[in-house]
């Protein structure tokens, strides 16, 4: 049978399984890339399932199972490490029809929802009933509650409040080959099994298929006053940031941007950057309004010890929003710059944070790229990367070869290849470079005794 004869034959059984609507066809081929597409990366597929309820999700891999289909479970498509982009055919599960909430507990600060929510609909619905759901990945109005869980999404209240998986109590899942589990639910502490659901938190869809999660919320804070300080160049702007972490203040967010970031998201800056710009810090202080006010005080004291090239303070929630905005388009005016970029997101100590954004606009340099970083530096994680243009295939190879140096740098400072986003495909096989040999096994091991036939995401998070 040739290729086309397959997907066809495919989707008319599955549609033939799970009813009218649940298969797109032809499929759409937005579903062949996430944001990757930024460096170059299509797939190929054999069939779109959109199931609309966790049974159906259910009946669709235990399908795919029997037949020996590979899945890829596909949230909004906004990984940056191509972990939803089908490799070599097979069934792209999108959740996006799964987006009901299950339950809403606002007095014990729970709610349960469906994984094709849009994560920032939840933060939403939080807010509007007075609490709090802080992780907040950049591209929240397009990713989904069951990609930011596969990948352990951050972002940048992460540094106060952790990642995605903090907030998870519970998963429903479904298991190949083809079963609906819940580990933990809609309770703050379990210490009974193996904790299973964190497997599953960060496995980018290589264990299962996630359905539905119970999430812990808390009282919203009050007022959430940023700061934003610019410095003439990273040593400066670096021991800034240690001055905060070294002097006992909790700031809710402590990003940077280096000048070549700054540069790039000038368009619309909501503040003034005098040359020579070369490193920006964001703080935010939060809590009740006299907290933050206070906190707001101390924090503007200390960034003001490094004496900054200009100093942005809004109080008023219309600045404090267009501030955040501006701040969740700096990936997207990176990739615009030369048209497309090769981004990497290494994580090192947070006192090797200095080293890693110098040492990342050296390697650039070595390989003749233009070269920025910005991220969560009181994390120490970095979202280094190589601007490139997508016709120049020369400038995609020499930004392969200085993501192997990126990597390299990582481990060195005794950091990580990936802070957030994962490995996926664009670091599959790197892994093994960092972690020991028994532990690299286990990882396998972890992997086979969830999906024997390797059918779930193949290719993707390979050591
Ligand atoms: C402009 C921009 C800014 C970003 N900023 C941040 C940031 O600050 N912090 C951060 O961490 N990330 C950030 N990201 C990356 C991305 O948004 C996150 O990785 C996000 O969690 C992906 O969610 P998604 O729903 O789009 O998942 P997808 O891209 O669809 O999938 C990601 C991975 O999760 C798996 N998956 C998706 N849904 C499920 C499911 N229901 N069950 C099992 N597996 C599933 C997929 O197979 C894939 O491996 C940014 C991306 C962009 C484009």
């Amino acid at each position: 049978m040739t290729e086309l004869n397959a997907g066809r034959a495919l989707r008319a059984a599955i549609g033939g399984l799970l009813g009218p609507g649940r298969v797109l066809d032809p499929p759409a081929a937005s579903y062949t890339h996430d944001a990757t597409l930024a460096r170059g990366l299509r797939g190929r597929l054999d069939a779109v399932v959109l199931p609309q309820s966790a049974d159906e999700v259910t009946r669709a891999v235990a399908w795919c199972y029997e037949h020996d289909v590979p899945i890829i479970p596909r949230g909004g498509g906004t990984g940056l490490a191509g972990g939803a982009v089908p490799l070599d055919g097979g069934v792209v599960l999108g959740l996006e029809r799964l987006r009901a909430v299950r339950s809403f507990d606002p007095l014990v600060w729970r709610i349960a929802v469906e994984a094709g929510m849009p994560t920032a609909d939840l933060r939403r619905r939080a807010r509007e009933n007075g609490l709090y759901y802080p992780p907040d990945p950049g591209a929240a109005e397009s990713s989904q509650i069951g990609g930011n869980i596969a990948t352990n999404a951050g972002g940048p209240h992460a540094f106060k409040y952790g990642v995605t998986g903090a907030w998870v109590t519970g998963l429903e899942v479904v298991l190949p080959p083809g079963e609906l589990v819940t580990f933990g639910g809609a309770i703050r502490k379990d210490a009974a099994g193996y904790d299973l659901k964190r497997l599953v938190i960060g496995s980018e869809g290589t264990l299962g298929v996630i359905t539905a999660a119970w999430l812990r919320l808390i009282p919203a804070p009050e007022a959430e006053f940023p700061v934003v300080a610019v410095y003439p160049d990273v040593a400066t702007g670096a021991a800034v940031v240690a001055e905060i972490l070294g002097s006992g203040l909790q700031p809710a967010t402590l990003e940077y941007l280096d000048g070549g970031a700054l540069a790039a998201a000038a368009a619309g800056r909501p503040f003034a950057a005098p040359p020579p710009a070369g490193f920006t810090v964001i703080v935010e202080a939060d809590g009740s309004a006299d907290e933050a006010t206070r906190l707001r005080q101390e924090l503007v004291g200390v960034l003001i010890g490094g004496r900054p090239l200009a100093l942005h303070a809004p109080t008023e929630a219309a600045a404090v929003a267009d501030l955040w905005r501006w701040r969740e388009r700096v990936s997207p005016a990176v990739t615009a710059r030369r048209g497309g970029k090769l981004g990497e997101d290494i994580v090192v100590p947070v006192d090797r944070l200095a080293e890693a954004i110098t040492e990342t606009l050296e390697i650039g340099a070595r390989h003749e790229l233009e070269t920025c970083s910005w991220g969560h530096a009181g994390d120490g994680n970095l979202h280094s990367t190589f601007m490139i243009s997508p016709d120049r295939p020369d400038e995609l190879a020499r930004a392969e070869h200085a993501a192997l140096e990126l990597f390299a740098l990582a481990t060195r400072l005794g950091g990580s290849i990936s802070g957030e986003h994962g490995i996926g495909v664009v670091k599959a096989g790197h892994l093994r470079n960092t972690w020991s040999e028994p532990a690299t096994l286990l990882h396998e091991r972890v992997r086979a005794a969830f999906d024997p036939k390797r059918l779930m995401n193949p290719g993707k998070k390979r050591p």
